[in-house]
């Protein structure tokens, strides 16, 4: 279990959007990455860095 303190500080590093708990994992509400919890820990990384880079072309 996380500490509530620490999971309440917890948002998706992409878009600062709200996390959904899941049993083994935290679930963007925004782009729906998962955050792994592990040895309760959230693993905090985009699972993939390339995806949704933003671009100033336009
Ligand atoms: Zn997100």
């Amino acid at each position: 279990m996380l500490d509530p303190a620490v999971r309440a500080l917890l948002v998706c590093p992409v878009e600062k959007a709200p996390l959904r708990d899941e049993p083994e994992a935290l679930v963007c509400t925004v782009c729906g990455r998962r955050y792994p919890i592990v040895d309760d820990i959230p693993v905090m990384l985009p699972d993939d860095p390339s995806q949704d880079t933003p671009t100033t072309e336009k």
